[in-house]
């Protein structure tokens, strides 16, 4: 039987990535993404065999720029395309795992939209599009926040009065759980253990960064919370602050919760540390030529990323591995120096050739011998939700 195909679609609210995943296969065998849709520069643009191609798409929506990809996708799976994957950022506590989507389960993605007012209605939009254009396909729903449902109480809820929690939902849920789960699940196996007797630290760092505490294949605890804001230093986000820092900007300041809002979520983290860039490549580069504020956001960076993995700590019960992923964690050997030098405690070391080699793509040990083992694993959310997919549409 010919190796089976899935379409991965994560859609934004001007945006559609979108993968052809191929279950033996590891490269994609179609990948690209609609951006700017809506506008009059809309235009998708895709690789296929190393080829890269573009299309402009003038006033495209999400529903025009699929229609354009379904003959691409088709001819791409020569007639083994079994379904459709979509990422779904938030699955509140109603989704523990993957869900095949109908009715029922779209409404409960549309209830949990007050939690992620900016992403959930953006990604039903991409399934509503793809459900229409592809009726006969099984679609499935893969949630950032589904892995970390298995948090224990202690680490999921904040101090706050009960009934916030009970009738608002007020907790923490936790993101990038798909990214978490991939390393972690590559992280066994490239160290010859059992993922259900293993206990992994993983830094997802790439524009949006958060840690998580994975213990038998199980999320522990995780940084970020409600929202993806928790936690530690991003692109443009904060990560963690005093709370009484919005009453204080309110009163001294007079900002409004939206100014907050804006200046926590887009202004902030690497890009308001350095007043430069919310790109770790051009802050090592200004680094390099004595810029002040590139040097300063990475030093806050690392170290605030190497507490939040001290805090970790707390949830395993040993520690077989950190594992660093995303696109500065799998390219910045700079962070990863930085980050492990602060955690000496735990007797982390690096082999610093090692470091510097296991960059673009490589996986691998950069821990120095006799260390607590340190992985370098490129992740793959497409992947892994082409993964669950499949493997919903056998159960
Ligand atoms: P992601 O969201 O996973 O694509 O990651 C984006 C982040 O990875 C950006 O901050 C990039 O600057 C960073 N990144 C990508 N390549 C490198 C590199 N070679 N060195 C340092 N940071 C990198």
């Amino acid at each position: 039987m010919p190796a089976r195909n899935i379409l991965v679609i994560n859609c934004g609210s001007s945006s559609i990535k979108f993968a052809l995943v191929n279950e033996e296969h590891e490269p994609f065998a179609l990948s690209g993404m609609a951006e700017r849709l809506g506008d009059a520069d809309a235009q998708v643009h895709w690789q296929q065999d190393g080829h890269k191609h573009s299309l402009p798409l003038p006033y495209a929506d999400h529903s025009v720029a699929l229609a354009q990809l379904l003959p691409l996708v088709e001819a791409a799976a020569d007639g083994q395309l079994l379904g459709i994957g979509h990422r779904v950022v938030h699955g509140g506590e109603h989704f523990t795992a993957a869900c095949a989507l109908d009715h029922s389960t779209i409404a409960a993605i549309r209830a949990t939209a007050p939690l992620a007012p900016l992403h959930n209605p953006a990604n039903l939009l991409g399934i509503e599009a793809a459900m229409s254009l592809f009726p006969s396909l099984p679609h499935v729903a893969v949630f950032d926040t589904a892995f970390h449902q298995t948090l224990p109480e202690h680490a999921y809820r904040y101090a706050l009065p009960e009934p916030l929690y009970r009738e608002h939902g007020v907790r923490r849920y936790g993101f990038h759980g798909t990214s978490h789960r991939f390393v972690s699940q590559r992280g066994a196996e490239m160290s010859g253990l059992a993922l259900n007797a293993s206990s992994w630290l993983v830094a997802h760092l790439g524009n949006g960064c958060s840690t998580c505490a994975i213990v038998d294949g199980q999320s522990r605890d995780t940084s970020m919370g409600l929202t993806p804001l928790e936690g530690v230093v991003m692109g443009t986000r904060s990560g963690d602050v005093d709370p009484n820092m919005h009453s204080h900007l309110a009163r001294t300041l007079g900002w409004s919760l939206q100014q907050i809002e804006t200046l926590l979520n887009k202004e902030s983290g690497l890009l308001g540390l350095s007043a430069l860039s919310n790109d770790m490549r051009t802050l090592e580069q200004a680094r390099e030529q004595g810029h002040v504020g590139a040097t300063l956001a990475i030093e806050v960076f690392c170290y605030r990323l190497a507490k939040s993995l001290a805090a970790m700590t707390c949830a395993l019960p040993r520690l077989d591995g950190l594992i660093f992923t995303g696109g500065i964690g799998e390219n910045s050997a700079l962070i990863r120096s930085k980050t492990v030098s602060h955690l000496q405690l735990f007797n982390l070391r690096l082999d610093e050739t090692a470091n510097a080699s296991t960059v673009r793509g490589s996986a691998g040990p950069i821990n120095a011998h006799g260390h607590p083992r340190v992985l370098v694993i490129p992740t793959n959310e497409e992947r892994q939700i082409a993964l669950d997919t499949l493997a919903l549409l056998e159960a």
